[in-house]
């Protein structure tokens, strides 16, 4: 494990996650981030647990989607009609719009408009969250789907989404998920906070 994040910058973390789901608030200085936007036709019920955990909708300085599967970017336009951009990676676009298409039988389902988005590269993410005065960076972490990205931050906090656990990966995407595993603690993860289950658990790489 590499020990280059001696120094960092001290983030707190809050849940506001709710139906099973965590929906992660990161915090620095005056400075925050939401990783994983809820459930489509929730947008009462976040902004409810937004307000009990004491974070205003307008600190929020953008929402970054884990992956785009219905409880971790269900309100990602809603987020934006409030006034919360959306941080889309690359090699996430073009699971964007399938979203419709799993949402048919979702109530309240806002499609997310593609033109208004902060799409960036995971190579250009540390210095994007830098300027919004996190620090850390976005990292591929493919096996739960294709789209899949984790924020690890310096002080080895990292937010995985539905990454699988490495005990639990299918046959056919066992050498995907140990990889992203693998990635992340060669960058220096060791607190996992998931999008479902409790988080602050050390990572384990088999
Ligand atoms: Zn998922």
């Amino acid at each position: 494990m590499t020990r280059r994040h001696d120094q960092h910058t001290k983030h707190t973390i809050v849940n506001v996650g709710y139906k099973s789901t965590n929906y992660w608030v990161v915090s620095a200085g005056g400075s925050r981030m939401l990783v994983d936007l809820g459930w489509p036709g929730t947008w009462g019920a976040m902004k409810a647990h937004l307000d009990r955990m004491g974070v205003p909708l307008g600190e929020i300085k953008c929402g970054l989607a884990t992956h785009y599967h219905m409880d971790h970017a269900g309100l990602a336009q809603n987020f934006k009609q409030a006034g919360v951009p959306l941080l889309v990676m690359a090699q996430q676009l073009g699971a964007i719009p399938r979203m419709k298409g799993d949402m048919k039988a979702v109530d309240g389902y806002v499609e997310i408009a593609m033109h208004d988005n902060i799409v960036i590269s995971c190579a250009q993410s540390r210095e994007w969250l830098q300027r919004i005065g996190i620090g850390g960076e976005i990292l591929p972490t493919p096996g739960h789907s294709d789209d899949s990205v984790s924020l690890l931050l310096d002080d080895g906090s990292v937010f995985t989404g539905d990454l699988t656990p490495p005990t639990m990966a299918p046959d056919d995407r066992v050498e995907t998920v140990l990889a992203s595993w693998r990635l992340l603690s060669d960058h220096g993860a060791r607190r996992v906070y998931p999008g479902h289950g409790p988080g602050g658990r050390s990572i384990v790489v088999s």
